[in-house]
C-alpha cells in the first residue's frame, strides 16, 4: 500500500486558503491511504524571527484545526515534527549529499533571503529538512499544491543521490499527488491568500464575520454595473463556489453571472450558504476540542509514537547502509 506524507506550517487556526489548498484533500485521502502521515512542521517555523509564546499557541491552533477539519487519528497519523527528532538527524545526513548550488537556486530561498540582512543557515537548509520529512517515512506519494513541486523535486533528487552513492534502492522517489482545488486567490485579488496579508477567511469565523469579508471581496473587475455580464472564469468568488458548492449550483452561478442575471451580492449570498453548510460541522468540532483539549494532546501523543516508530526504523537502516551502524 502506498504511503503518503504531507506537512503544514503551524500558522495557528486554518484559513480557507490552506483548507481548500491542502487539508480538505488530506481528509479525503486518509480513507484511500490508511495510515496517511500528516505533520505540523514546527521545526520549519523557526527559520525566521518569532515569539515562542505565539509559536506555542499556533502549534496548538493548527493541531486543533486539523482535527476539527476532519483529520481522523483512527485513520491517519497526526503529529508534531519536533516530537520526532529523527527528522533533524536525517536532515543532517542529507546535507552531506546535497549540493549547495541546488539550495541557493531554490525560489523561496532567493525571495526570502533577498529581504534579510543576516541570513540564517537554516533558511538555506529548509528544503533539506523538507526532504528528510518526506523520506524519513519512505513515502511514495506526496499531496502538494503546484507551488511546492520544486521542493518535492529536491526530495526526489536526494533519494536518487542517496541510493546511487550507497548502491542501494532504499528511498523511493516520491511522486506528487496534485491537490485538485485550483489555488484560491486572496479576497483582495492578491495572487496569494495569506493571514499576514489579511485577505483570508478563517475556518472558524462566524457566519456574520464571513459575510463581512465576502461583501467587499474582489470580483470580475470588468463587471462594473449589475447589467454588465461577468466572466466567472476570472472571478475568485466563482472559484470559491467550485470549492464549496455542488455542480448544479456552480453551473447556475456561471449562467447567472455571464448573462447578468444577478448581481455579485446575490452571487456572494449563495456562496455564503455553501460555506456555512461546510464549515458549521468544523466549527462544532473545534468547540468540542476547546472544551476537551486533552483530546488534541492525546491525538498528538499517539501520532508522535506511531511516527517515531517508523522514523527510528528508517534511521537504523540508513545508519547501517552508511557504515554508521554497529
Ligand atoms: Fe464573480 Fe459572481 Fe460577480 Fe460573476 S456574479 S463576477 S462569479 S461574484
Amino acid at each position: 500500500m502506498a504511503r503518503i506524507f504531507s506537512g503544514i506550517q503551524p500558522s495557528g487556526e486554518l484559513h480557507i486558503g490552506n483548507y481548500l489548498g491542502a487539508v480538505k484533500n488530506w481528509v479525503q485521502l486518509q480513507a484511500t491511504y490508511p495510515g496517511a502521515i500528516y505533520c505540523v512542521v514546527d521545526y520549519h517555523a523557526i527559520t525566521g524571527s518569532y515569539d515562542p509564546a505565539v509559536l506555542r499557541a499556533r502549534r496548538w491552533g493548527m493541531a486543533k484545526s486539523l482535527l476539527a477539519a476532519g483529520i481522523d487519528p483512527a485513520q491517519a497519523v497526526l503529529f508534531m515534527q519536533s516530537d520526532v527528532p529523527e527528522h533533524t538527524e536525517l536532515s543532517w545526513i542529507f546535507t552531506t549529499i546535497t549540493p549547495l548550488g541546488d539550495l541557493e537556486r531554490q525560489t523561496q530561498f532567493k525571495d526570502k533571503s533577498s529581504k534579510m540582512e543576516s541570513i540564517p543557515a537554516g533558511l538555506l537548509m529548509y528544503p533539506v529538512l523538507q526532504s528528510a520529512d518526506i523520506l524519513l517515512y519512505r513515502a511514495d506519494s506526496i499531496p502538494v499544491g503546484e507551488d511546492q513541486i520544486q521542493h518535492l523535486e529536491l526530495a526526489r533528487d536526494t533519494a536518487r543521490k542517496f541510493n546511487a552513492k550507497f548502491g542501494v534502492e532504499y528511498f523511493p522517489e516520491p511522486k506528487p499527488l496534485l491537490t485538485p482545488t485550483r489555488r484560491i486567490m486572496g479576497l483582495d485579488g492578491n495572487a496569494k491568500m495569506s493571514k499576514s496579508l489579511g485577505n483570508t477567511i478563517g475556518l472558524l469565523e462566524t457566519d456574520e464575520e464571513i459575510w463581512q469579508k465576502l461583501r467587499p471581496a474582489m470580483t470580475d473587475p470588468q463587471r462594473v454595473r449589475k447589467s454588465d455580464p461577468g466572466r466567472p472564469e476570472v472571478c475568485n468568488i466563482y472559484q470559491l463556489h467550485k470549492a464549496f458548492n455542488d455542480e448544479a449550483t456552480v453551473s447556475n452561478v456561471a449562467q447567472q453571472c455571464s448573462t447578468a442575471g444577478w448581481g455579485c451580492m446575490d452571487c456572494k449570498k449563495v456562496l455564503l450558504e455553501g460555506m456555512v453548510q461546510e464549515l458549521t460541522p468544523i466549527r462544532r468540532r473545534s468547540a468540542e476540542l476547546d472544551a476537551e483539549p486533552q483530546r488534541v494532546l492525546d491525538a498528538l501523543a499517539d501520532g508522535g509514537r506511531a511516527a517515531r516508530g517508523i522514523a527510528q526504523q528508517t534511521i537504523a537502516e540508513v545508519r547501517d547502509i552508511m557504515g554508521l551502524g554497529s
